[in-house]
């Protein structure tokens, strides 16, 4: 992409910033100022072995460094759950990921040392929503989240401007809900069965329908059920953070736009007019909604993260 900068002398590029982003399935490396300028991308697959992949990934860093450097902060994120307290011996690494091979791997070490910089470390959809707050469908709001329908379901909760962090980070994509009339299905979570992940991912649909989920007509009637699954936790997000923004991502919301309308209306079906506010009234289509940044909003949340480790040392 051209630097938006370049046609002006006004305005000066940020620092350099190296992104990764830890997929299930691969992992986009990006190295750039911003979604205006990013210099290289590449993309990897997330193999068996973490080692031979985070390998893989820190040699394409330390090649950027060379080519393209110095970069001046590295920001990770991954899927997880992952330990994010800095003071933890476990700090940076990878926790109870189902992933084969994954579990306990420290993901910071072996890749900040591929640059001696500031690292940010944070999880996939907590990057995605930072960025989104940044370069996207969520900029001027303090408090929104980002949640991805994909393999599993995960949600960047933002709330006064930071992710929201205790102990560790939330995990919204496993809360329990009221079930749909009817239904008794006993869901796909290895931990909790029906858990929102356990009724609406990816693997919950084709479990479920025993189809793979993009060949799903948009009639077919799993749709009901994963649109009643997606509503509740939006009624879970809406209750306890009011948020400005629910954006909306992953493979499942991307290949399945009438799911949007429909959990809308399951939105408001289950907060009965509860809430008297235009995000879950008349404005609701434009605060429940895709993220603006499309299939980028994880590695960008990569880079924002970078910017954020910049900041804050
Ligand atoms: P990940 O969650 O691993 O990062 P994605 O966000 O791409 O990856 O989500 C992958 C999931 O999306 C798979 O479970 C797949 O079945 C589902 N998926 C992919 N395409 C479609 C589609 N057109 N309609 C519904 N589901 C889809
Ligand atoms: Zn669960």
């Amino acid at each position: 992409m051209l630097a938006a900068w370049a046609d002006s002398p006004m305005k000066a590029p940020g620092p350099l910033l190296g992104g990764v982003e830890l997929g299930g399935t691969k992992c986009v490396c990006l190295v750039g100022t911003g979604p205006e300028d990013i210099l290289a991308r590449t993309s990897l697959p997330t193999g068996a072995d973490p080692a031979v992949t985070l390998e893989r990934i820190a040699a394409v860093l330390r090649d950027w460094n060379r080519d393209h450097g110095p970069i001046a902060a590295l920001g990770i994120c991954s899927f997880g759950p992952l330990d994010l307290i800095r003071t933890s011996a476990t700090y940076g690494c990878i926790t109870s990921t189902p992933k084969p091979g994954w579990g306990r791997v420290d993901v910071v070490g072996p890749l900040s040392r591929a640059c001696a910089v500031p690292v940010g470390f944070d999880t996939d959809v907590n990057g995605a929503a930072l960025a989104e707050g940044r370069w996207g469908a969520a900029i001027g709001c303090g408090s929104y989240a980002y949640v991805t329908v994909g393999t599993g379901i995960g949600v960047g909760l933002v709330v006064g401007g930071r992710p929201v962090q205790g102990f560790s980070h939330p995990e919204l994509g496993h809360i329990r809900i009221v079930r749909r009339a009817g239904d008794s299905w006993k869901g796909a979570c290895s931990f909790h069965g029906d858990c929102v992940e356990g009724l609406a991912s990816g693997v919950a649909i084709e479990r479920r329908t025993g189809r793979r989920a993009a060949d799903l007509k948009p009639d077919d009637p799993v749709w009901e059920l994963v649109a009643h699954a997606l509503g509740q936790l939006l009624h879970t997000l809406v209750l306890a953070t009011a948020p400005q923004r629910i954006l909306l991502g992953g493979g499942v919301m991307n290949g399945q736009a009438h799911l949007f309308e429909r959990l809308r209306r399951e939105l408001q079906q289950s907060l009965n007019h509860y809430i008297d506010a235009p995000e879950v009234g008349a404005q609701i289509a434009a605060c429940v909604r895709p993220p603006g940044l499309g299939d980028l909003a994880g590695p960008l949340g990569a880079l924002a993260v970078a910017a954020d480790a910049l900041t804050t040392g």
